[in-house]
């Protein structure tokens, strides 16, 4: 695409998140002029308030689980947790990737402002008292935690709040059953805290295989999780320095804290799309085509204010083929199917392609394998958790149309397998593939 010189930038990124920064680094790199702009900390809800952090405590709580195997290792270990220190030198490591982020777009040649930006027009954007302009817009803002609108809700902690505890609670309620709910659950959960998830159906994690899903709910009881199904927190009241949940099958629970985990929303505040024609869907994300392009032309969105994913790599993938497409001359576009994912709960969850009802739904006949065992490093010791892994392959064609795993590394165990899946493999070929002995993954390829 030609350089249009009637403008001060080829792109302007509103949004310094993984999308954002993605996209800038590699417009900037195919020598345009690029401006960011970021209200917040640059590195955006993964970086800064989600991914990373998360996983930074999911790997504190595990240690629970290794102490209580290590003594059958010959170890015998004292153990005892620190939440103070484990959040200072978590908040310690997301200040280090937040300066390698700056670095980074630095280094790169993106000039950052920060403020919030707001459409003034197809090719502007206003940031403080300046407005700048391009040929490009690209909207990259995510999204934020929503909370239902229930009496006491502001006595709430989001994900954000949970982060960010400055004293680990001794007890803990959580409403919702999603990738959230579950994580924080099975993190605070082991670290030592009497956790209550409360989910309006059963099991868990709908939208997951429904046997991991069954699988996972077990789990989570068995780790010392109060699961409560069918019930929700209809008001919260302070009691002293705690609060009081009412719930709607007319329990009440006592506790420390209070987690809302019911989802997230599109960040589009005041950012002038109504006035400039951005279409939003009813839900709040932004509308765009295949193109990542918006109602209006000039104007493009990427991750979590545009898809349904709200998935770092998903974003990053929009951002850098886009920019690929309109500075580069690329002509690729991300691709949805197989998309793997996981859910760094305990047990760890991964899963790639259909679920075992959308593959009977969308391949007709199919094959299922299923295993459940237990992995090796727990063996010797008295900690019972067990690996499942299922696998589901279109009976016609012989393809491997979807791998759930739950137990020890699944995500690190599935990234592969799903490069596998991506290329077409089929049941033929995992047989034919020599395991890695001994090891949880090689169950993927011996399944009978
Ligand atoms: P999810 O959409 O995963 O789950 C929301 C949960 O809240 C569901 O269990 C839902 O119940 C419940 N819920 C929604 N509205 C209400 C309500 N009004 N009252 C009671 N319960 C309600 O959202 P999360 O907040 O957990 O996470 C947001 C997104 O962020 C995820 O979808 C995921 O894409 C992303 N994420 C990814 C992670 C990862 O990759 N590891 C980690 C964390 C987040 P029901 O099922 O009945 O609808």
């Amino acid at each position: 695409m030609s350089q249009n010189t009637s403008h001060e930038y080829d792109l302007i990124v509103i949004g310094a998140g993984s999308g954002g920064v993605r996209a800038a680094r590699i417009a900037a790199g195919l020598g345009r002029r690029v401006a960011i702009i970021e209200e917040d900390k640059v590195g955006g809800t993964c970086v800064i308030r989600g991914c990373v952090p998360k996983k930074l405590l999911a790997y504190a709580g595990a240690y629970s689980k290794s102490f209580k195997a290590a003594p059958a290792f010959g170890w015998s270990v004292q153990a005892g947790f620190n939440w103070k220190t484990l959040k200072a030198n978590k908040d310690a490591e997301i200040s280090r990737l937040n300066r390698i982020y700056l670095k980074l777009l630095a280094d790169s040649g993106v000039e950052l402002f920060t403020g919030h930006g707001r459409l003034t027009g197809p090719h502007a954007v206003a940031v403080g008292h300046k407005t700048l302009t391009a040929e490009h817009i690209l909207i990259a803002t995510g999204s934020h935690t929503v909370c239902p609108d229930i009496p006491g809700i502001e006595l709430a902690i989001d994900s954000d709040g949970a982060l960010d505890l400055d004293e680990l609670p001794s007890s803990l309620a959580i409403k919702g059953g999603g990738y959230i709910a579950v994580e924080f659950a099975s993190i605070l959960n082991a670290l030592g805290v009497n956790v209550h998830l409360v989910y309006r159906n059963d099991p868990v994690l709908r939208g997951f295989d429904m046997d991991l899903r069954v699988f996972a709910q077990q789990a989570y009881r068995d780790n010392g999780i109060n699961v409560i199904n069918h019930a929700d927190v209809m008001a919260v009241k302070a009691v002293g320095e705690q609060k009081e949940l009412a719930l709607s099958n007319g329990q009440s629970l006592v506790v420390d804290q209070f987690l809302c985990a019911t989802g997230r929303r599109a960040n589009t505040r005041d950012l002038g799309l109504h006035e400039v024609g951005v279409a939003v869907r009813e839900d709040g994300k932004i509308l765009v085509n295949r193109e990542q392009q918006t109602s209006v032309s000039s104007i493009y969105a990427v991750g979590d204010v545009c898809n349904d994913y709200n998935l770092t790599p998903v974003a990053i993938k929009e951002g850098h083929l886009l920019a690929e497409r309109l500075f580069g001359g690329g002509n690729r576009y991300p691709e949805y199917d197989n998309l793997p994912t996981a859910v760094f709960s305990t047990p760890e969850i991964a899963t790639c392609g259909f679920t075992e009802e959308q593959a009977k739904a969308e391949c007709g006949e199919i094959e299922v394998y299923t295993s459940t065992f237990r992995p090796m490093k727990y063996a010797m010791s008295d900690v019972p958790d067990k690996t499942f892994i299922k696998l589901i392959v279109h009976k016609a064609s012989d393809k491997v149309v979807g791998l759930h795993i739950a137990g020890l590394d699944a995500a690190e165990i599935l990234q592969g397998f799903a490069a596998a899946m991506k290329a077409g493999i089929t049941k033929e070929r995992l047989d034919a593939t020599m395991g890695i002995h001994p090891t949880s993954a090689e169950e993927i390829v011996t399944l009978r």
